[in-house]
């Protein structure tokens, strides 16, 4: 007898993939466990030396220089455990850093770090309260990391994503079953959410590198299936929206545009890569009540929360 439910199965599954539904999940759940909070060597790139640090003690130095320390409490919490996630991953992977430090500043291989002396320079009016908050973002998230499969996860994350983040496999060619593009209305606040530049053709040109011609032709090629650019033309080169995005110093490839007589009108939505979470978002969430670990749900989807329940370091 002709058996039809493979059929069935095969056309739901193809259906759930198209309405997104169905995704590669992070199981199996297991635990990371670390017996003592390690001291960690972080380079610090501009003074090229290198300070040892408590690794909680890095973190705070990490979301302070990475999210404004007057977000909301459960968004610095939710940046803590990215922070941590991230920092973790790295050093699991013993990524070589400049003199065989095991972390760095560098926001190029890195997260930025900055020093808690520094932070009150650049703080001076309200250096108390802020890393009061700081310091209570992170001691309240100790220990805790996000895992997929029993690994940390690659806890990306940018200013503003503008409306919806972006697959990793958009951006990287590498699909993560934590990095899907999500929805994302809670960062319609963000100064970041859209931003016009007006560029004259001779500047487009001479920044991405065609021959002068008056007649500028842009032609978006592909897009991502948020609507980011992937690959687009100018004149007769062809470049990734990344690239472009480089070489104009736009905020995103998020882009739109105009044309007006000799100057283009380019409109950007959100800041940054626009990949995992979107820390205005979060900001935008926290404010709405949520707490961080429904924010890191909705920007990583079905993660696990590991807590490691090391030693203070006296
Ligand atoms: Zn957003």
């Amino acid at each position: 007898m002709f058996n039809h439910r493979p059929k069935i199965l095969i056309l739901g599954l193809i259906l759930a993939a198209l309405l997104g539904l169905w995704r590669v999940s992070c199981k199996p759940d297991t635990q990371l466990e670390w017996d003592n909070e390690p001291y960690i060597s972080l380079y610090l790139h501009e003074k090229d030396k290198i300070v040892r640090l408590k690794f909680e003690e890095y973190l705070m130095g990490a979301v302070s220089a990475e999210m404004p320390a007057s977000f909301a409490m459960e968004a610095l919490k939710a940046q803590a455990v990215c922070a941590r996630t991230y920092a973790v991953k790295k050093l699991i992977e013993q990524r070589s850093y400049p003199q065989q430090a095991d972390l760095s500043d560098d926001i190029k291989v890195c997260q930025a770090y900055i020093s808690p002396a520094d932070f009150r320079r650049a703080n001076p009016q309200h250096y108390q309260d802020l890393s009061a908050r700081i310091k209570q973002a992170v001691d309240e998230t100790r220990g805790e990391i996000m895992l997929c499969g029993g690994e940390p996860i690659d806890a990306l994350y940018h200013s503003t994503c503008g409306g919806q983040t972006e697959d990793a496999g958009e951006v990287w060619l590498q699909d993560l079953p934590y990095l899907n593009s999500v929805k994302c209305k809670y960062c319609a606040g963000s100064k970041h959410y859209s931003t016009v530049q007006v560029f004259s053709v001779q500047q487009i040109e001479a920044d991405v590198g065609v021959d002068y011609d008056e007649n500028l032709e842009i032609k978006v090629l592909k897009t991502t299936a948020s609507g980011r650019i992937k690959e687009l033309s100018i004149n007769n080169l062809i470049l990734s929206g990344e690239e472009f995005r480089r070489k104009l110093n736009l905020p995103s490839n998020w882009l739109q545009f105009k044309k007006d007589q000799e100057k283009i009108i380019i409109k950007s939505r959100g800041y940054g890569h626009g990949v995992g979470m979107c820390q205005y978002g979060a900001n935008g969430m926290a404010k709405e009540k949520a707490d961080y670990h429904e924010i890191l749900r909705h920007f990583y989807g079905d993660i696990q929360f590991n807590k490691m329940s090391y030693d203070v370091l006296e």
